[in-house]
């Protein structure tokens, strides 16, 4: 539907459950990607021959980690090189961690805060180099409905999410003077690896079986008590890509069947 040949896109965490839909619609849509992630060979392998079939032209892997300092230089330095330029960037790798926060511990906030929010920054900082260089920029940020509202247990992951919205609203107004915008989307529960241990642990308290613990634990907080498909960010992704958004910026989309609604 939206054309984004000649458009360069790096993204984050393609190997997960949100980021392969993410490189799959920005591909259809005729991108070049730098994809990153931390993953097995085979599901890297896997992921890629995807993202070509899709219809990227070129596809170049990186699998550094981002909570390293350095490496979002070595990224966009990655992408300038390869491609002569960048024009999006989504950061949609994330971590989750689950605990009362009186036993969360100090390394997990840490992690959650450097991949989750301090990363993000770095990729931009680096990427808005050469983005207005080239006059035009598309920043898509992965937050989460945990960015607008909070749960408990989450403290770490709410922190960095209406941080990273923070970031968004700021990065948005510093380049409102360019063709560069800057937004966030707001993911309800999406079925990946990320809320796995969750849905688990739920089965075990309700004593019932993954299915119907899956069923239960989305219709907690979501009155459409259905999970949010991967494709559906993959396409609002795109369409914030599209010259039809060159005037929405700054802003936060839930995309959460009516969780945020409440
Ligand atoms: P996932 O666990 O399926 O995938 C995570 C991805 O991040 C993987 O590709 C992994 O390799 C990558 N990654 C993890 N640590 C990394 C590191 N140190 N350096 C580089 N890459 C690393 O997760 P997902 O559910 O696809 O989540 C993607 C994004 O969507 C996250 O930001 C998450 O917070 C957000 N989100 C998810 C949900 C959900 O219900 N799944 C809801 C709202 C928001």
């Amino acid at each position: 539907m939206y054309n984004l040949k000649n458009k360069s896109a790096l993204i984050t965490g393609i190997t997960g459950g949100i980021g392969m839909d993410i490189a799959l619609s920005l591909a259809s849509a005729g991108c070049r990607i730098l994809a990153n992630a931390m993953d097995t060979p085979e599901k890297i392998q896997r992921v890629v021959s995807a993202i070509y079939s899709a219809g990227a032209p070129e596809v170049i892997f990186n699998g550094d980690d981002l909570t390293e300092r350095g490496c979002a230089e070595h990224l966009t330095r990655l992408a300038n090189k390869q491609f002569g330029k960048l024009d999006i960037l989504v950061n949609n790798a994330g971590i989750q961690h689950v605990q009362p926060i009186e036993t969360f511990s100090e390394e997990h906030w840490d992690r959650i805060i450097n991949l989750n929010l301090s990363a993000p920054f770095r990729l931009i900082k680096n990427s808005l180099l050469l983005m207005r260089q080239n006059n035009w920029g598309r920043i898509i940020n992965i937050a989460s409905v945990h960015g607008l509202v909070a749960s408990t247990h989450k403290s770490a992951y709410v922190a960095a999410k209406h941080g990273l919205i923070g970031l968004t609203k700021t990065v948005a107004l510093e380049t409102a003077n360019q063709p560069i915008t800057c937004n966030a989307i707001c993911p309800g529960f999406v079925q990946t690896a990320l809320i796995q241990s969750q849905i688990e642990k739920h089965a075990a308290e309700k004593g019932v079986d993954i299915e119907r613990a899956k069923q239960s634990f989305v219709s907690q907080k979501q009155p459409s008590m259905t999970f949010v498909s991967p494709k559906d960010i993959g396409a609002m992704v795109v369409f914030l890509c599209s010259d039809s958004c060159d005037q929405i910026t700054g802003s936060s989309f839930p995309i959460d069947g009516g969780w945020t609604a409440q």
